[in-house]
């Protein structure tokens, strides 16, 4: 891409994601014979983007747990769980994601070191934008992607979350640069997507699990690629 100074990230889903062994051994054990990392990944990405904005921005605390269970049910019916096991399987995630000392977005995303560590090396400044909790940075750090970033933009610290465009153009007043010169990389199309296309940033769609196999958009499968068309 001619002209293009920095690439901005999503946080859930992009650079981080759901430790996927885990949930498809807790699936497995609840019942669901067979049951894969990319099936749960799939059943997470379709429900997420059925959804729209009801997953995607920061639900009052006192609505978190709740949304967070009703979620994995409905993940756990799209893998074939019995409505008990599927409500034992959402009970399980949540209680992992508030005892584990890095809840459940512990792992980096498959290729992000190498392929942020690529974009670096070009001199390309980077940064995350996430709508989250407070603990986007605290989260990219524990997976080691902290050391990447030259900016992370947590939208409870910001009081903006995507789609809103001001929430991009934060992120490009610190940078000081036109919207034009930064690429945006997200999971979500109705967040991620949309939200950069306003804001005036290049968007591309990072669909790992192949649920926006019918969008024409910028579309990238796994984050190694970005760095062949950037
Ligand atoms: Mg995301």
């Amino acid at each position: 891409m001619a002209g293009l100074k920095a690439v901005l990230f999503d946080g859930g889903n992009t650079l981080l994601e759901l430790d996927y062994p885990w949930l498809a051994a807790l699936a497995r054990r609840l019942g669901a014979e067979g049951a894969t990392e990319e099936e749960i990944g799939l059943a997470g990405a379709s429900l997420l983007r059925r959804s729209g904005l009801r997953y995607a921005t920061t639900p009052a605390p006192q609505e978190a747990s709740s949304l967070v269970q009703e979620s994995f049910a409905a993940i756990g019916s799209a893998i074939g769980l019995e409505p008990v096991a599927a409500a034992e399987f959402a009970r399980r995630v949540q209680r992992e994601d508030d005892e584990h000392p890095q809840g459940l977005w512990r792992c980096a995303a498959p290729e992000a070191r190498d392929m942020l560590g690529e974009l670096k090396a070009r001199d390309l400044l980077l940064g995350v934008i996430s709508n989250s909790d407070g603990r986007a940075a605290h989260h990219l750090d524990l997976a080691g992607l902290g050391t990447f970033l030259d900016l992370v933009i947590d939208s409870s610290h910001v009081g903006i979350e995507k789609p809103n465009p001001a929430i991009f153009r934060l992120a490009l007043a610190q940078f000081g640069l036109a919207s034009y010169e930064a690429a945006y990389v997200g999971d979500l199309l109705d967040v991620d997507v949309a939200g950069a296309r306003r804001a005036g940033l290049r968007p591309v769609l990072y669909d790992r699990f192949g649920a926006y196999a019918d969008v024409p958009d910028l579309r990238i499968r796994s984050l190694g690629e970005l760095t062949q068309f950037l």
